[in-house]
């Protein structure tokens, strides 16, 4: 009789899936669904990257690499964020870089601080490796940012890591420098703690953006900076990311990688050495297109009567339910059964009460969706 491992306790199957096979199901059924649910941008993977792949495989870059990374990719990273090679670890997406850490760093109860709303593996990836997740909540009245005082309450002699993610999924939240460097201030009091600053969304940022490491360099050596080409140059099925951060836990994660993955494919590598050494003004181009979506998007659903911040970065808003309907699974039935929209309720990122849309989606797509949502939300 088949056993999970208790390690997979209390892991589900997640709440974007479980809308995403809903969704496919009502299509199944010939219902023409407009779904807003996906964390991928629309565009494609830039042609002269998609031809540097070509390329390496018919150069016969098709064996397996160095468990780190090839030296040129490692290079490539290492140059743009201003430390030596061996502080940087290539993996299968930025995904395989937050497992990797926990993996290679969380014993059984070690504490890890998460800011809610946070992107849904999070907590899953700790829970995976013994960890306990520990939630801080941040809702719209603060921004959707933590404060100095609630990272401090939350710090125990078992606190390993604090999570922060920059600009946020779901909420689109941007720490400016001067919030960084008070989170900062608490840490310093704190040595034992490591800081996991997840900075995938770096490039789609519609206000001034500071990576942690450049507000608190005096945390580099506890700090793991995670990033990788999946957003920014719409290389997500490539499933190519990175870490950046201090020697020994680069090795430690090298070591995980090691007996997991071996590490990430060649092809993919190849790609994103292409990506980042390539043209860069597709990274601008496709910032102020989404910031156009951003802009349609906030002012519908205002029109439609619904709260929304104004997001800083990313590609998703995280308006609060309807008041006539505020249990956040509930509403997102709603639309979906009644208009065919499908969105993520927020309890999937921590967060009740609120739901995500992405808006990595075409205008036509988005105005769409939107007049669906506003006449769900009128019959309401
Ligand atoms: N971090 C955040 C905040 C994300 O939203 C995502 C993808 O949705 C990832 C990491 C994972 O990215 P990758 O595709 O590189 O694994």
């Amino acid at each position: 009789q088949f056993r999970r491992a208790t390690r997979l306790d209390g892991i589900e199957l997640s709440e974007i899936v479980q809308i995403t096979e809903r969704a496919a199901e009502l299509r199944v059924q010939g219902v023409d669904v407009i779904a807003l649910s996906t964390g991928e941008p629309d565009f494609p993977t830039p042609p002269h990257v998609v031809d540097a792949a070509h390329r390496a495989a018919r150069e016969g870059a098709t064996r397996y690499t160095a468990t780190a990374g090839t030296p040129a990719l490692r290079a490539a990273v290492a140059e743009g964020a201003g430390v030596t090679p061996d502080q940087v670890v290539i993996s299968t997406g930025a995904k395989q870089v937050l497992a990797n850490a926990m993996l290679a760093t969380v014993d059984p109860g070690d504490e890890v601080i998460m800011c809610a709303p946070f992107w849904t593996s999070y907590a899953d990836i700790v829970r995976l490796a013994g960890g306990v997740p520990v939630l801080l909540s941040a809702g719209p009245e603060q921004g959707f940012k933590v404060t100095p005082q609630q990272l401090s309450g939350a710090i125990t002699g078992r606190t390993r890591w604090v999570m922060f993610n920059s600009p946020s999924n779901p909420s689109g939240a941007i720490y400016s420098r001067d919030e960084l460097q008070g989170l900062a201030r608490v840490l310093s009091r704190h040595p034992h703690v490591w800081v996991l600053a997840d900075e995938i969304y770096e490039h789609l940022a519609y206000v001034p953006f500071t990576r942690f490491v450049a507000a608190a360099p005096e945390l580099a050596d506890r700090t793991l900076t995670v990033n990788g080409v999946s957003k920014a140059y719409s290389m997500t099925g490539w499933r190519l990311g990175w870490g950046i951060g201090p020697k020994p836990l680069i090795a430690a994660m090298t070591a995980v990688q090691g007996q997991v993955t071996s590490g990430a494919s060649s092809i993919s590598q190849a790609a994103a050495l292409a990506a980042l050494t390539g043209p860069q003004d597709l990274l601008a181009e496709r910032r102020d297109a989404m910031q156009s979506r951003r802009d349609l998007v906030v002012s519908e659903l205002h029109r439609a009567g619904m709260e929304c911040l104004t997001p800083e970065g990313a590609f998703y808003v995280f308006p609060r339910c309807h008041d006539a309907m505020p249990d956040d699974p509930a509403f997102c039935r709603h639309l979906l059964d009644t208009e065919g929209v499908a969105v993520v309720p927020g309890r999937a990122f921590g967060m009740e009460g609120h739901f995500r849309l992405s808006f990595a989606y075409g205008t036509d797509m988005l105005q769409a969706g939107l007049a669906r949502i506003a006449r769900a939300v009128a019959a309401l």
